[in-house]
């Protein structure tokens, strides 16, 4: 995986995946068991779905003026000590968090968990000038040291199970390779490692959760308190901040502490939330620079329909309620976004041109579970729908579009459809099987590819009932 870039269009990556029955069931049972708690923990709040609307309306009053409110933050954060920079796209946002480095002749920096360090492909643009970048949470670093990407927003190794783990602790960490598969001597070595690295590195780089205009306050949100680490103990602090992660007021951020947690990991409250202004002399990082990445987040925004995405809190609720994911995993969608949220904003975020990418929005049974999951309602069925229409319109005409015609033009009529289904009955002969076929020929070889179909009757319902009727007299 290329940061934002799937490889391959979605349908054929997501084949290598449902056949592989250990990491559907890895991924069934992690899935099955946050949705359950997070069904518990929204349902203690009588008021949820007021809430939800209050989230909607925040954010949407946010984005209809976005340009003022990054302004707004951009004098905030200058006036408490802190450095704001402007990123076109991810090779842009690269460059400044290396020359940041390189100007404190740092070769090595530690890492708080950002998906958005995920999009620009951070490391591996680290890695080329010689600056190494440690994960230090938990799952991320499990990622890092096996040379894998994440699969999930908040879980990002939902894919690997214990014993993996134990091998690659053993392996990877200095001093370490007699570890039992016991969490806690598993999480120990880890403490171990991290915590050195924490105590000696000079930089970090972090993603933003929310900032605030007025105030020029950046917030992290996290569970184990690595992120608190990076935050307060290195000389130098690199956030870097998807543009529409900026709120007007710090009342607003009261609607979204309650909303993240319960809708990401199902807690009434997370355990670590850090706030931070610019530089405070003598406490904490003692330079603070803030990148603002537009990366195609201007383009989402121009778009009527498609703008609601940028709501978006990352809070993974919608990953874990779609049937598509629960049997593919995050590899499939071949992005640092996966599931519904990666469905859409991936494709938005590269343009529809892109031929991997507009495949996405396929990747979706319509069930509409992630838009009732949704903490800030984004009504992710209709942004997937229209999508697929972009799509569509991008590819032209095509023998899809010319087969699916056919069969619309004949099932438009009764007459027709009959006549269809007879022709269908006397060639279909050679292809069935035990009742099924199991492979068509030609273009039409791509609806047998994963299904069955079952084999036209020899009497269709509606030739049954005239021969009833007739029966009856
Ligand atoms: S689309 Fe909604 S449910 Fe999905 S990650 Fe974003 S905020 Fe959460």
């Amino acid at each position: 995986m290329s940061g934002l870039h799937p490889p391959k269009p979605f349908p054929e990556a997501a084949r290598d995946k449902v056949s592989q029955p250990q990491l559907r069931a890895n991924l069934r049972k992690v899935t099955h068991t946050i949705r359950e708690k997070r069904l518990r923990a929204v349902g203690e709040v009588p008021h949820w779905e007021e809430l939800r609307v209050l989230g909607e309306a925040t954010k949407d009053a946010t984005l209809a003026n976005l340009s003022d409110r990054l302004l707004q933050l951009e004098a905030s954060v200058k006036a408490r000590g802190g450095q704001v920079h402007w990123a076109r796209d991810a090779a842009e946002a690269r460059e400044l968090v290396a020359r940041i480095a390189e100007s404190h002749g740092v070769d090595e920096l530690i890492k708080v968990k950002s998906i958005t360090s995920d999009e620009i492909e951070l490391n591996a643009g680290l890695a080329e000038r010689g600056i190494h970048a440690i994960e230090t949470d938990l799952a991320e670093l499990i990622v890092q040291l096996s040379h894998d990407t994440p699969s999930h927003i908040l879980v990002p190794a939902i894919h690997r199970n214990r014993a993996e783990i134990q091998a690659l602790f053993n392996r990877e960490l200095p001093g370490e390779g007699n570890l039992s598969d016991a969490p806690a001597e598993l999480a120990g070595a880890a403490r171990r490692y991290l915590r050195h690295k924490f105590l000696t590195t000079k930089m970090a780089v972090s993603g933003v959760n929310f900032a605030v205009a007025e105030t020029g306050t950046v917030c992290v949100v996290e569970s184990e308190g690595n992120g608190r680490m990076c935050l307060t103990l290195p000389e130098v602090l690199v956030s870097v901040m998807g543009i529409e992660k900026v709120l007007e007021r710090w009342e607003d951020l009261a609607v979204f502490m309650e909303l993240l947690p319960r809708s990401s990991t199902a807690e009434r409250m997370n355990p670590y939330t850090s706030f931070w202004s610019g530089v405070t002399p003598g406490d904490g990082p003692q330079e603070f620079h803030l990148i603002l990445l537009d990366n195609g987040r201007t383009d989402v925004l121009a778009d009527a329909t498609g703008r609601q995405t940028l709501r978006c809190i990352r809070c993974s609720a919608c990953l874990n309620v779609c049937p598509v994911y629960e049997r593919t995993g995050g590899h499939a969608y071949g992005s640092v976004y996966p599931g519904p949220i990666g469905a859409i904003l991936t494709p938005q975020l590269l343009g529809m041109a892109d031929k991997n990418a507009n495949t996405l929005p396929g990747a979706s049974s319509l069930c509409g579970a992630c838009f009732d999951a949704c903490p800030v309602r984004i009504n992710i069925p209709q942004v997937l729908i229209y999508l697929r229409g972009e799509a569509n319109e991008e590819k032209g005409v095509t023998a899809e579009a010319l087969a699916m015609g056919a069969v619309g033009y004949a099932m438009s009529s009764g007459w027709r459809f009959e006549g269809a289904l007879k022709l269908a009955r006397a060639g279909q002969g050679p292809l069935v099987r035990g009742g099924e076929i199991t492979a068509l020929p030609g273009l039409l070889g791509g609806w047998t590819q994963s299904r069955d179909l079952k084999a036209v009757p020899p009497q269709s319902f509606r030739e049954w009932w005239r021969q009833r009727e007739g029966a009856d007299g």
